[in-house]
């Protein structure tokens, strides 16, 4: 995979305080890109993810928003106007699971789960597209004007029980990818997925901690090993790139095989 040396691009990252997101931002300061670091709560963990983009030779700034809310999702991507004068890729990453059996599923973990997980990501590449909108249309033969890249889950096409809310806003962002991606690409933007498998990160931390689990997880990677936030990262910086311009409306599943075994 070639990475790009293009000229300066202005990425805004969702859920970048910790894990995949966190890895992302930091892969786009190593390319020297401007990177508007998104988080909900850990400002703290935001302000490292800065640092280290800052070290990767990129420049940041870090902005506190709730992307299941329309108010704070404008308010941060004016912040990146104010901060950039543009942006150019928006990576969609911010996401939650609340796990319950079916029945006991309270309608709160049910809403909770689709705000973050599917609301949230129209409403980020609403804003994204309406400012991509504000850019001359390249012409067929030129790279795309703006990059969307949504992050999904495994559970986009795998089934998984105990976890339907979850697995329904994947599901969701599945199609929600392929259809925005058809109804820009004439404008010369690109849309695309990525579905990662297991990764070690926060959001499973419980699984791959746990002896007993972790075991049981490695039953279902082929590959055999646990993904990390790295392994996801190049890839984001990749899809972004003009070195994958003829893509669009694709999910790169990054799972080491996961998805090989039935569901
Ligand atoms: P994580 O818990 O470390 O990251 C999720 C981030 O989203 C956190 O920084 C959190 O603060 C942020 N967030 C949550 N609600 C938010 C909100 N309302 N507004 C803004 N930010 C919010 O876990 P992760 O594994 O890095 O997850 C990142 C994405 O990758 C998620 O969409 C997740 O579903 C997806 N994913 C992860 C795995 C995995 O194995 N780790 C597998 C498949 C998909």
């Amino acid at each position: 995979m070639t990475m790009s040396t293009q000229t300066t691009q202005t990425v805004l990252v969702t859920g970048a305080s910790s894990g995949i997101g966190q890895g992302i931002a930091i892969a786009f300061g190593q390319q020297g890109a401007n990177v508007i670091i998104n988080y909900h709560s850990d400002e703290e963990e935001a302000r490292e993810t800065l640092k280290q983009v800052e070290q990767g030779g990129g420049k940041g700034i870090v902005c506190k928003a709730d992307v299941g809310k329309e108010e704070d999702v404008t308010r941060m991507f004016q912040e990146a106007i104010d901060a950039f004068g543009t942006v150019d890729v928006l990576v969609s990453n911010a996401g939650i699971q609340k796990d319950n059996a079916f029945a006991e599923m309270t309608l709160e973990e049910w809403n909770k789960v689709m705000t973050t997980n599917l609301t949230g990501y129209f409403l980020c590449a609403r804003e994204a597209i309406k400012i991509f909108d504000k850019k001359p249309t390249p012409s067929p033969e030129d790279k795309a004007k703006g990059n969307i890249i949504f992050m999904s889950s495994v559970h986009d096409i795998i089934p998984w029980a105990g976890h339907v809310n979850y697995a329904s806003s994947k599901g969701g962002i599945l199609m929600l990818m392929k259809s925005l991606a058809l109804e820009v690409a004439p404008k010369k933007i690109r849309v695309n997925g990525i579905s990662p498998g297991a990764i070690a990160t926060d959001i499973n931390a419980d699984v791959w901690q746990d002896e007993e689990k972790k075991k049981e997880l490695m039953k279902l990677i082929p590959y055999k090993r646990i993904g990390v936030p790295e392994d996801i990262a190049k890839v984001a910086v990749w899809l972004a790139s003009p070195e994958s311009d003829y893509i669009t409306g694709t999910t790169i599943y990054v799972d080491g095989g996961m998805t090989l075994y039935p569901g």
